[in-house]
């Protein structure tokens, strides 16, 4: 990678802040609250599918336990993620019960508000966060975290997701929680489309989605193909996490490939970087050689960015001094 490849600038909507920790820390904080970090046996993770990864990435987020240690997660990745040419991040963070209920997850968001705050200054990165539950959760829980998560709307938080063993735990019961988010000024931003197929993204975008993370099992669907071109939905893609997590194939194209091909927009993420051991900059290159180039992944990243219109203006500066006319036409699409 070229230095210029590395700082060029970058939007990355798809992040998990309990899955961008890397090893270091994480057994700094895990060794602050008593716990013991999980460690791979042959020094990197490998997951047989999805749910495989989910038991691995509760037990690493399980070292997570105070509203500090996510605000020192939060300014570490936002550091690194600068030094990978970001520029706006939309990190996803789960409401636990282990953190304390609502209540107590409403301080780990108040910390991380004051984190993003922070980064801005010293890091020259927006942040906006996407306070999020999971498929399997207890519904009131779910529900009481929409509220919660919806009392940093505007101060913070920018949307609410909905993430977890898709495929094994239906949606619809979180209906209520999203539109409690929904009405509170959070869109909603939801996984679908990874471990389930195209049913899964229709679900979501009949319960409202603005933009989907993965989405890429939408592939399998030329009708729903087209209707997410058409309306310019933004897939949040992660090209190496689809590839380690069994969604897409090694032998076969990527189903990115196919997605931008099509006129998908496809905005480029990690995942969880720490997890893969990947980069911001490294999946950018990825995707390029997948047929989404830079300029394009900036382009859809502002397309679903969930950021105010101060902060949109500066993006859409900073992508046209680095990307020119080839930006400049996704940013006319809008
Ligand atoms: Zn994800």
């Amino acid at each position: 990678m070229t230095p210029a490849q590395r700082s060029s600038p970058k939007i990355e909507l798809h992040v998990h802040l309990e899955g961008a920790v890397r090893p270091g820390l994480l057994a700094e904080i895990a060794r602050g609250n008593g716990v013991a970090p999980p460690v791979p046996p042959d020094g990197s993770y490998a997951f047989a599918d999805l749910y495989d990864f989910i038991a691995i990435w509760n037990a690493l987020t399980d070292c997570l336990r105070t509203p500090e240690d996510y605000r020192r997660s939060l300014l570490a990745y936002a550091a690194e993620a600068a030094g990978h040419g970001a520029v706006y991040l939309e990190p996803v963070l789960d409401a636990e019960e282990r953190l304390g209920g609502p209540s107590g997850w409403a301080d780990v968001l108040a910390a991380c508000a004051d984190a993003a705050a922070e980064a801005r200054d010293r890091f020259g990165v927006a942040i906006g966060l996407t306070p999020q539950v999971f498929r399997g959760q207890d519904v009131a829980f779910a529900e009481e975290a929409a509220r919660v998560a919806t009392r940093f709307a505007g101060r913070g938080a920018v949307g609410f997701g909905l993430a977890g063993a898709e495929g094994r735990f239906p949606t619809v019961p979180y209906a209520r929680a999203v539109r409690i988010a929904a009405d509170g000024g959070l869109p909603f931003v939801p996984h679908a489309g990874e471990a389930a197929g195209p049913a899964a993204v229709r679900e979501v975008l009949a319960m409202g989605a603005v933009r989907v993370r993965h989405g890429v099992r939408a592939v399998d669907d030329p009708d729903l193909v087209a209707e997410l071109a058409d309306r310019g939905t933004v897939l949040d893609v992660t090209p190496t996490s689809n590839l380690r997590l069994g969604v897409a194939a090694p032998d076969r194209p990527h189903p990115v490939t196919r997605l931008a091909a099509a006129g998908v927009r496809c905005s480029v993420s990690t995942d969880d970087p720490a997890i893969f051991d990947i980069t911001l900059a490294g999946e950018y290159a990825v995707a390029a050689r997948l047929g989404v180039e830079p300029a394009a992944a900036y382009g859809a990243g502002l397309a679903g960015a969930l950021c105010d219109a101060s902060t949109r203006r500066w993006l859409a500066d900073v992508g046209a001094r680095a990307y020119g006319e080839v930006f400049a036409e996704s940013i006319l699409d809008k």
